[in-house]
């Protein structure tokens, strides 16, 4: 949606705020200049951005950007669409009226050089000297991070309003971009909440999610794009090529006041070199200027690396990552205090950390101000060195097309897969990344190895083959020490990203050139297989288990009431082998439709027999009532939430109230996410500290605990996943015991993905390969287990790493990972490490859906299954 604001159409309520100044006493004198000033922020918000224990709110901060657009030619105020709860998501345009003119010759300047095939270096000097770079400013992806929004209008009013030299130098050499809030759900939320609770005894921070779904995690979205805010965020920067991205954010209080890089060790390799060389040069540049200006306390080097591309996408389309991180206040808005009245954080300088910062408190106007310089310093830098800035993207991108020595020629995605969902998904994320995408018309030799018609290619040498390098190859992260010997340096985030291992799709490396007839893809679509005919009244359909996709299936069928079953056991039916787990689904014109809508929208495969197959199988329960508990700014649970919601899954989340009745009048099987301990459970939010809409979040109790265990031993199911298993072991003593030594001299395994076996006839492990790979997070844990069945264990002997990072893994050797526990007449499964980690990790992902079902399914003899099909 295009939604530009140019002249009138201003809400009332801004218009009012035009004409009526909440605090008249700043409004600057116009005498000196022609044109009417432009509103300050603090005649429009009442009081200076910044100041002690106020903060602005999202609200009026939009329509402050409104109004500013409106009165001003420097800047366009435009929704280019709608958050993860349908509230608009709006982005600035600001540049001088010549530049806001030819913006669209602009974007076909940047375009060109971001894919300079075909061009001269003459040509690319000619454009960069004509062009205009593109600076994205990105605000408020961590809404708690409050000062990076606030700042935000300042900014806005310095560039519309200041007659220096800077500011005329930066409109006409440089078009910004900014993304005031890229959540502006979170925004709202933390604003509006800190309004209410001002003058109580509450706690002040907005203690959920912040984005509706992931929270936090939304800044570890940009190579998945689940999110409707990455996605806007990424079309914006495709759209546009940027050619540097500024992100602001927040990070704790006690130690350096700021961070800007160089980043802490160590970089991405598929980073170009200039890329990594611009961001330290604009880096260092706003280091400088922050020093220059008495502004002390800042670090480089440290805590923040340059390795994951959950956090950037940009970097592997050109421009440089520019993360700021300034010290936060007290209470979001309040002035932090050291404790002992000393200055704040470290003392000692170094070279990374020239300057200590010498006082003892740390103000919200601080925040503001530091952020303040460090954009204008590299807007400043970028307009003073506009061609320059242009030509060394285009070199990024000349060495991308001509990537020379050393690199891979490309990838193939055969086209026989196992699981042509998984197919479809990988092949998305590459292209929403403009990787090229080619697909064979003929059947065509590699390496020595014949690909059918239909594979996909996918060549290195185009714009953005390194972002499709960095997900499809293993990663190598290297060995990393805090000092010789010493415990391992943390990475900042984690350090696997393998595509087709977390997906499942088979990606084969090419070294060497080859040549196939193909034709280039422009959108991905799903496979369409061809849907069987109806089958006689005795038949059935029948759906295999290998997909990730066969959860959609289930859920749909669920939905629409109709009858399923899945086979225990392998069985052949229709002319072909059918493996443990297949779904056994009812002739009926419901399982019709819905088998048929998911079909198309997966690209899975269903079957049709004229009998139906007499094997062992589970049948499932009808209406499966499904619990995803519910924790406070719970991160994975948010995750498991939004992946249940794709797929259709029918699920309610339990709150704390539900543990005062019969949990299992309510539920089939309750999910437990990652991260609820006992005590997030039993104690939950303090009350006092915490209003009635929090309720649902307020400590269950002793009794809510012993309710839990009765719900299992009266025939429930309880899904543990990470290092929430810890919990459930303590709810039921449960036989296992961690296996993995605390000392990270010994075990580190930072989020990596390690091998894995699983007992494929285990319902739990149904459509699983035997040696599936899975993803193993810093929390997680393996298990000696002395009871229950094991349904995936890590291999007793060899390398257990498959991609990342990983010290100490013969500690693994023949550990379990998921086991099954059956207490009383419930049934407990346990995930050591989590299966749908940011649901990256999709191809595990059919454990949790097969336990989901599984516990309340009941077995039906082979004999039988006719006529559980037709309702007997
Ligand atoms: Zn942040």
């Amino acid at each position: 949606m295009r939604n530009w604001t140019r002249r009138g159409l201003l809400p009332a309520a801004a218009l009012l705020a035009l004409a009526l100044p909440v605090s008249s006493g700043l409004v600057p004198s116009s005498t000196a200049h022609a044109a009417p000033r432009v509103t300050t922020p603090e005649q429009f918000f009442g009081f200076t951005l910044g100041s002690e224990g106020r903060l602005a709110r999202w609200a009026d901060m939009v329509r402050y950007y409104k109004l500013v657009a409106d009165r001003s030619e420097r800047v366009l105020y435009q929704e280019i669409g709608k958050t993860a709860t349908g509230k608009p998501f709006p982005v600035l345009t600001v540049s001088s009226p010549a530049n806001l003119a030819k913006l669209d010759r602009i974007k076909q300047i940047n375009r060109r050089l971001a894919d300079p095939r075909g061009l001269t270096e003459a040509q690319a000097r000619k454009l960069a000297a004509e062009g205009r770079p593109v600076y994205l400013l990105e605000a408020a992806i961590h809404s708690t991070e409050v000062g990076t929004a606030q700042v935000i209008p300042n900014i806005l009013h310095r560039l519309v309003d200041e007659k220096s030299t800077t500011v005329t130098e930066i409109l006409d050499n440089i078009v910004l971009l900014i993304i005031p809030a890229q959540s502006p759900d979170g925004t709202e939320w933390v604003g509006d909440y800190f309004h209410q609770t001002a003058g109580t005894t509450y706690a002040r921070t907005y203690p959920d999610l912040y984005q509706k779904y992931i929270g936090h995690d939304d800044n570890r979205d940009w190579f998945m794009f689940t999110q409707p805010e990455t996605k806007l965020s990424v079309a914006l920067q495709n759209d546009w090529k940027p050619q540097v991205v500024q992100n602001l954010h927040q990070m704790g209080s006690g130690g350096a006041r700021i961070f800007i890089p160089p980043y802490l060790s160590p970089n991405d390799p598929n980073i170009d070199p200039i890329t990594v060389q611009q961001t330290n040069s604009l880096g260092m540049e706003m280091s400088r200027s922050l020093t220059a200006e008495g502004k002390k306390g800042v670090t480089w080097g440290s805590t923040y690396d340059y390795w994951t591309p959950s956090r950037q996408y940009m970097t592997y389309h050109g421009a440089p990552r520019i993360l700021v991180e300034a010290a936060s206040a007290r209470d979001l808005a309040y002035t932090y205090t050291s404790s002992n009245g000393g200055p704040i954080g470290p003392q000692q300088p170094d070279t990374n950390f020239i300057e200590p910062y010498d006082q003892s408190s740390w103000s919200l106007a601080q925040i503001v101000d530091y952020l303040d310089t460090t954009v204008f310093a590299g807007l400043s830098n970028v307009a003073k060195y506009r061609a320059e800035w242009l030509f060394n993207f285009y070199r990024t991108q000349r060495n991308a097309v001509n990537p020379g020595a050393g690199k891979p020629y490309g990838y193939i995605v055969p086209a026989d897969q196992r699981d042509p969902f998984a197919t479809y998904e990988l092949l998305t994320v590459l292209r929403t990344g403009e990787v090229e995408i080619e697909q064979a018309t003929a059947p065509f030799t590699a390496n020595g190895k014949r690909y059918d018609a239909g594979s996909w290619i996918i060549r290195y040498a185009q714009p953005y083959g390194r972002f499709a390098k960095t997900l499809l190859e293993v990663q190598h992260y290297p060995d990393l020490r805090e000092y010789p010997g010493g415990p391992p340096q943390s990475p900042y985030d984690v350090t696997a990203q393998t595509l087709p291992m977390l997906l499942g799709v088979r990606v084969d490396t090419v070294a060497q050139p080859f040549s196939a007839s193909t034709t280039q893809i422009r959108t991905v679509r799903p496979a369409s297989p061809p849907f069987p005919a109806q089958p006689g009244a005795r038949g059935a359909y029948l759906v295999g288990p290998e997909s990730y996709g066969t959860a959609m299936f289930i859920a749909a069928l669920q939905k629409a009431g109709v009858r399923t079953l899945r086979a225990s056991a392998e069985f052949s039916s229709g002319g072909r082998a059918h493996a443990p787990g297949t779904l056994i689904v009812e002739p009926t014109a419901e399982a019709r439709a819905a088998l048929r809508e998911v079909s198309r929208k997966t690209g899975v495969p269903v079957h049709a027999v004229g009998q139906a197959p007499r094997v062992a199988a589970e049948r499932l329960k009808d209406g499966t009532r499904i619990g995803l508990y519910r924790g406070i700014n719970n991160i994975p649970g948010g995750w498991m939430k939004w992946l249940f919601e794709q797929y259709g899954i029918g699920f309610t989340e339990v709150v704390a109230d539900d543990f005062t009745g019969d949990l299992n009048a309510k539920y089939d099987t309750i999910v437990l996410p990652a991260g609820i301990s006992r005590n997030d459970l039993v104690a939950g939010l303090n009350r006092d500290r915490y209003p009635a809409e929090w309720s649902w979040a307020y400590g269950v109790g002793e009794a809510g605990w012993a309710e839990l265990r009765r719900f299992v031993e009266d025939g429930g199911t309880l899904l543990a996943i990470g290092d929430s298993v810890a919990t459930a072991r303590q709810l039921a003593n449960l036989p296992i015991t961690p296996a993995l030594p605390s000392d990270e001299h010994e075990f580190y395994s930072p989020g990596s993905i390690l091998s894995q076996r699983f007992d494929t006839s285990d319902p739990v492990a149904w459509g699983m390969r035997p040696d599936t790979p899975v993803w193993f997070g810093e929390n997680d844990q393996a298990y000696t287990v002395s009871a229950g069945d094991v349904v995936s264990s890590f291999p007793e002997s060899g390398e257990q790493l498959q991609s990342g990072w990983l010290i100490g893994g013969e500690h693994l050797n023949g550990k379990a990972n998921v086991v099954k526990h059956r207490v009383g007449a419930g049934l407990i499964v346990t995930f050591g490490s989590e299966p749908t980690f940011r649901t990256w990790s999709r191809d595990p992902s059919k454990l949790l859906f097969n336990a989901i079902y599984h516990g309340p399914s009941t077995s039906v003899q082979p004999s039988a299954v006719p006529a559980a099909l037709l309702g007997g």
